[in-house]
C-alpha cells in the first residue's frame, strides 16, 4: 500500500512555524516513501475560521517549497474536495451508521439542561455514568425521539464511549499509548447544525482519502483514543492509519510551548510569512520578511524534533529526505535556537551564486539606493555575501551603491595624520594605471606607500575610510575594483579633503 499523509489544518490563524514543521515532517515522510503529500483544510468549526489564514497557509507552503500533490491550492486528486465545509454533506451518514449499530445517540439536551447537569454533578462530563441523567435516545423512547426530529429539535449525535475499557495503540513516536474510557467523553460527532465536529470530519476524511500515516502535532494525542475507537465502531479498524505524534516546539529560555509573545520578546519570527491580524491589523513579521531562505528554515525546522542519527547538520532537501526516518523524531519537545536559525541562514546565503543572492534582494537595493545593474549588483554580493546573516542586512552596505555621506568620526581622527605626508595628485595617477587583477593592485598599492614613505598600515586605513566611511569592510583591492577607477579616485578626493 503506498504512503499517503495529509496535513490538516484549521484555518483559525496564520501557520506557527510548529505547524510548518509538522507539514515538513509529513512531505518528506511521503518524498521518503514516493507516497502522496495531502493538503486538507479542517474548517468545520466555522465560528473559529479566521479571514485570510487558509489562504496563507498556501502561500506559506508554496514560499517553503513543500507543496502537496493533492489539496487545496494545490489541484485536485482522486478525492476531491479538500475542504471539510465543501465535504459538509458527506459526514452525517456516518454517524447515522453509529448509532443504528449502537455506537453513537441523538442528544438533546439544551444548554440550560447540560448547565443544570454540570451544576449537579461535581466534574461533569457527558459520559457513561451521567449519560442516563441526559435527554437523549437512550433515555427517551423511540416514538419521542421520532416526534423531536420529526419536528425539527435541535440535536446532536454523541459517540457512547464504552464504559470502562482500555484503548490501546501503538504511537510511532511514543509507543504504546493506553487510556482507560472512563478518561473519555461521549464527545459530540455532528452538531446540530448538521456540521461534523473536527473528530468525525477527521476520522472519516482519513479513511475516505485512504491516509496511511497520520502524522500530527502532540496536542492531538488526547484525541487519538477517541480517534481509534470511531475506527473500530465506523468497521474500518482494518486499515485504520499508524499515528505519530510529534513533540512540542518549546521557548528557547525556558518551559513551555513556543509563542508568538516569545518570538516579539526574544527577536525572531514565528510565522513562515508577515501576518496582518484581519480584526486588530497588527502585523507580525515573517521568516521571509526577515531576509530568511526557505532552504534555511527548513533545514533549521527539520532539527527541531528530528535528527539523523548522524553529525550532519547540513542538508540539501534531497538528503533530508534520504535520511528522514520517524525512528529518530524524538519525545521530548524540541527548544527552538535562535542562534543555530541565523547560523543555518547564514551558511545557504554563501551557497547562493552571486547572480541569485543578487536576484533575492535587487527589489531592496533598487528600493533603497536607486536601480543597480545586474552585473554590477552581482559582483557587489560576491564582497559582502560572507558578512550576511539575514537577505535584509545589504541594507547595511550603502557604500556599495552609493558615494559616502557620513564619514564615521573616530575612523577620521585615525587617519588625519596622513593628510601631511600624502600626495594626492601621485595617488590619482596611481589610481589611473592601476592594474585590474585584485593581488597587482594590493601589490601597486604597497609599492605607492614604500616610494612615498607613507605607513602602509595608515595608507590602507586611509584608503578604507575613503571608500567605506569607516574601518570596517571588504578587501581594498576587491573594492576597488567593483567601484572602478572613476568612483575610487573621485572617493579618495573628497575624504582627502574632509582631512
Ligand atoms: N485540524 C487539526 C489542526 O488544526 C489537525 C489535527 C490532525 O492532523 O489530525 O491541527
Amino acid at each position: 500500500m503506498s504512503v499517503r499523509v495529509r496535513f490538516a489544518p484549521s484555518p483559525t490563524g496564520p501557520l506557527h512555524i510548529g505547524g510548518v514543521r509538522t507539514a515538513l515532517y509529513n512531505y518528506l515522510f511521503a518524498k521518503k516513501h514516493q507516497g502522496d503529500f495531502i493538503l486538507r483544510i479542517e474548517d468545520t468549526d466555522q465560528n473559529r475560521l479566521v479571514q485570510g489564514a487558509e489562504q496563507y497557509i498556501i502561500e506559506a507552503l508554496k514560499w517553503l517549497n513543500i507543496e502537496p500533490n493533492e489539496g487545496v491550492g494545490f489541484g485536485d486528486g482522486p478525492y476531491f474536495p479538500y475542504r471539510q465545509s465543501d465535504r459538509k454533506n458527506s459526514y452525517a451518514q456516518y454517524a447515522e451508521q453509529l448509532i443504528r449499530n449502537g455506537f453513537a445517540y441523538y442528544a438533546f439536551d439544551s444548554e440550560q439542561e447540560l448547565e443544570a447537569l454540570k451544576n449537579a454533578i461535581p466534574n461533569f462530563k457527558y459520559d457513561a455514568v451521567t449519560r442516563m441523567q441526559g435527554k437523549n435516545s437512550l433515555t427517551l423512547s423511540t416514538q419521542e425521539v421520532e416526534q423531536r426530529i420529526a419536528n425539527k429539535e435541535a440535536y446532536v449525535i454523541r459517540i457512547k464511549i464504552p464504559e470502562d475499557e482500555i484503548v490501546r495503540f501503538a504511537d510511532e513516536i511514543r509507543g504504546n499509548v493506553l487510556v482507560n474510557t472512563t478518561q473519555m467523553d461521549d464527545k459530540v460527532l455532528l452538531k446540530s447544525d448538521g456540521m461534523p465536529t473536527y473528530h468525525l470530519a477527521n476520522v472519516c476524511d482519513d479513511h475516505i482519502m485512504k491516509i496511511t500515516h497520520v502524522i500530527r502535532g502532540e496536542e492531538w494525542l488526547p484525541s487519538a483514543p477517541l480517534h481509534v475507537l470511531l475506527y473500530r465502531f465506523l468497521g474500518w479498524e482494518e486499515t485504520m492509519p499508524k499515528f505519530a505524534h510529534l513533540p512540542l516546539l518549546l521557548k528557547p529560555d525556558g518551559n513551555g510551548k513556543l509563542s508568538k509573545r516569545d518570538g516579539d520578546r526574544l527577536g525572531f519570527p514565528v510565522f513562515p510569512l508577515e501576518w496582518t491580524d484581519p480584526k486588530t491589523n497588527e502585523i507580525s513579521s515573517g521568516y521571509k520578511q526577515q531576509g530568511y531562505l526557505p532552504e534555511a528554515v527548513i533545514n533549521m525546522l527539520a532539527f527541531l524534533g528530528w535528527n539523523p542519527g548522524t553529525e550532519q547538520e547540513f542538508f540539501s532537501e534531497e538528503e533530508l529526505i534520504n535520511a528522514f526516518s520517524l525512528e529518530h523524531i524524538h519525545k521530548a519537545g524540541a527548544k527552538f535556537d535562535f542562534e543555530k536559525a541565523k547560523w543555518f541562514n547564514a551558511e545557504y546565503i554563501k551557497l547562493l551564486s552571486n547572480e541569485k543572492l543578487a536576484d533575492l534582494v535587487k527589489e531592496k537595493i533598487n528600493n533603497l539606493f536607486g536601480q543597480q545593474d545586474a552585473n554590477y549588483l552581482a559582483n557587489a554580493m560576491a564582497l559582502i555575501k560572507e558578512r550576511l546573516t539575514f537577505l535584509n542586512d545589504v541594507e547595511h552596505f550603502s557604500y556599495l551603491f552609493k558615494s559616502i555621506e557620513k564619514y564615521e568620526s573616530s575612523s577620521i581622527e585615525k587617519i588625519n595624520k596622513i593628510k601631511d605626508a600624502l600626495d594626492i595628485q601621485k595617488l590619482e595617477n596611481l589610481l589611473n594605471a592601476l592594474p585590474t587583477e585584485s593581488s597587482s593592485i594590493e601589490i601597486a598599492l604597497k609599492e605607492f606607500a614604500n616610494q612615498n614613505q607613507l605607513k602602509i598600515g595608515d595608507f590602507m586605513k586611509f584608503l578604507r575610510v575613503s571608500l567605506v566611511g569607516e574601518l570596517s569592510g571588504p578587501a581594498i583591492p576587491d573594492l576597488i575594483l567593483l567601484l572602478g577607477k572613476e568612483e575610487t579616485t573621485k572617493r579618495i578626493k573628497n575624504c582627502f579633503i574632509q582631512l
